[in-house]
């Protein structure tokens, strides 16, 4: 028979300041002053939106952000509702 494991301490996602990384931060940083900026792989070229730290395509460390124009194609959502 299993047992059930509880913690009565604080959950571990709570004692942690999670960041969104270095690449993310400064994505994020310049989103807030206005700029509209995506990763760019110096090795295939892509650009990710919102930002990558390595190419899922080549594993290439990403460390540029470039910025880019304000308008774009959805190509798919998602809806939640709560
Ligand atoms: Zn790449």
């Amino acid at each position: 028979m299993r047992r059930i494991k509880y913690f009565p301490e604080v959950m571990e996602i709570e004692a942690y300041v999670y960041t969104a990384g270095p690449i993310g931060t400064r994505w994020l940083e310049a989103l807030r002053a206005g700029r509209l900026t995506a990763a760019y792989c110096p090795k295939c070229g892509r650009l990710f939106m919102p930002p990558k730290m390595y190419c899922p395509y080549d594993f290439e460390e990403v460390k540029e952000l470039r910025e880019v124009e304000p308008v774009g194609v959805v190509e798919t959502y998602t809806v939640v509702e709560r």
